[in-house]
């Protein structure tokens, strides 16, 4: 096989969890032939009929005949072990986020498969060098970054590691195009462009938490800027318990204020719309958020107990301080090269976050604003809340010259 060639005709998933099954679907959908292994028999048997049960859906519902339901539904097949998956040319990697796990598993698929094979894992935010090293193929490993329901949702993140080879990420492109997604490449940082981006972003709205806000007023300032969801109804889909388990996992540490709210839903047992109850509360069956006092009482408590004086936020503090959070880290990571143009960031913020549509994205936005506007008020923020708010280097530089990002 050349090297600028890679031709996908056999994937392989290893994970049958929420993403494994979008991912599964995503290949079955545009023709490719999936071997599919999870650690836990049951686990993959129940996901096989997940993905059994959503073909029938979409027959009943008029968008695939039952011929082509076979069809997808033939491409898939559950694999006993990594054995099974030897002829694969691409394996998607969606188990745990936890990197020696994510590195044993490479390690191991190196030593199986056949050389020109291209392997992929979807991590959220995890270094794709350090998972490249396991292997003795780090220009053939990349991040192929699904949104959750993979199946649905757009936004393909192909990050590119140290090493990845222009000919991996150019199949990487290919396959996303195949698979109907609006594909973006991102350098390798923590939580490449979009997760990066939303650390700074949450952290302003769990912030005004303890200052003075409830979730659902910081929620429906942003849903009245356009965004589909605000952060914590976002939280609640995507599972409050997900990064809770994941501090839990790399031993880090439970005790920043911000996440003292987080921590006690979790300790409750309130992981978000899954188990009927986060930031919101859910009848049974239905995903509708309804405002619940009692989460209300328990962000007034934490905050309390943390020693802040509450204090009225309005919404337009609420939109100042989370989308200043978002374009100002947006600079760094083109200022770092992280993302290649402006436009890039504003798709991934389109297509994945549920930035709203007609204001172009965060960079677009800011780009509007004027970005000597934008310096300024970051400067003003600076100065009342501290060096977080320091404006980005690119920022400064492009407002002195009269230009927005996207005359970069
Ligand atoms: P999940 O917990 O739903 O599923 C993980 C699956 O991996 C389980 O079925 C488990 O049995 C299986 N598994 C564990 N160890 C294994 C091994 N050694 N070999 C084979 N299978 C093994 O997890 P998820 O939510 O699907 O997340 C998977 C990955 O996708 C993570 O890296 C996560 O960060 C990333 N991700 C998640 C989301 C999301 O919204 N859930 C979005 C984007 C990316």
């Amino acid at each position: 096989m050349s090297q600028t060639s890679f031709d996908i005709q056999q994937a392989a998933v290893i994970g049958a969890g929420t993403m494994g099954r979008g991912i599964v679907m995503c290949l079955a959908n545009a023709g490719v032939s999936v071997h599919w292994v999870d650690t836990n028999p049951q686990m993959l048997e129940q996901a096989l009929a997940t993905v059994a049960e959503t073909y029938a859906h979409n027959v009943r519902q008029g968008r695939i005949d039952q011929a082509e339901a076979d069809a997808r539904l033939a491409r898939v097949s559950a694999a006993a072990d990594y054995a099974e998956i030897r002829n694969a040319d691409l394996v998607i990697e969606a188990v745990y986020e936890n990197l020696e796990l994510k590195q044993k598993i490479f390690r191991e698929l190196d030593g199986l498969l056949k050389p020109q094979a291209l392997l992929a894992s979807n991590t959220s935010a995890l270094d794709i060098d350090a998972i490249a090293a396991a292997t003795k193929r780090p220009e053939q490993v990349l991040g192929l970054h699904f949104f959750s329901p993979a199946h649905i949702m757009k936004l393909l993140e192909i990050v590119r590691g140290a090493q990845t080879s222009q000919a991996a990420l150019d199949a990487a492109l290919i396959l996303g195009k195949r698979l109907g997604k609006v594909s973006v490449v991102s350098g390798n940082c923590h939580g490449f462009i979009g997760n990066r981006m939303l650390h700074p972003y949450v952290l302003e709205a769990r912030k005004m938490l303890l200052e003075g806000a409830y979730p659902q007023q910081v929620d429906a300032a942003l849903q009245g800027f356009g965004f589909a969801m605000g952060p914590f109804r976002m939280y609640d889909v995507v599972g409050i318990d997900l990064e809770w388990r994941a501090r839990e996992l790399a031993g880090k540490g439970q005790d920043a204020p911000e996440i003292q709210v987080d921590n006690r839903l979790c300790e409750m047992g309130r992981f978000g719309q899954k188990s009927g109850n986060g930031y919101y509360h859910y009848e049974p069956g239905s995903r509708q958020a309804e405002h619940d006092p009692e989460v209300d009482a328990l962000v007034l408590r934490v905050s309390e107990g943390l020693g802040f004086q509450r204090r009225e936020i309005g919404p337009e503090e609420i939109l100042e301080r989370c989308l200043l959070a978002l374009v100002n880290e947006g600079a760094k990571i083109l200022q770092e090269g992280i993302a290649e143009s402006a436009h890039d960031i504003d798709l991934v913020y389109l297509n994945g976050y549920g930035f709203p549509a007609d204001k172009g994205g965060p960079m677009a936005w800011a780009d509007q604003q004027g970005l000597a506007d934008i310096h300024q008020r970051l400067l003003a923020l600076e100065t009342r809340q501290g060096e977080q708010w320091k404006p980005a280097r690119l920022i400064g530089e492009l407002a002195a010259q009269g230009k927005g990002f996207a005359d970069r």
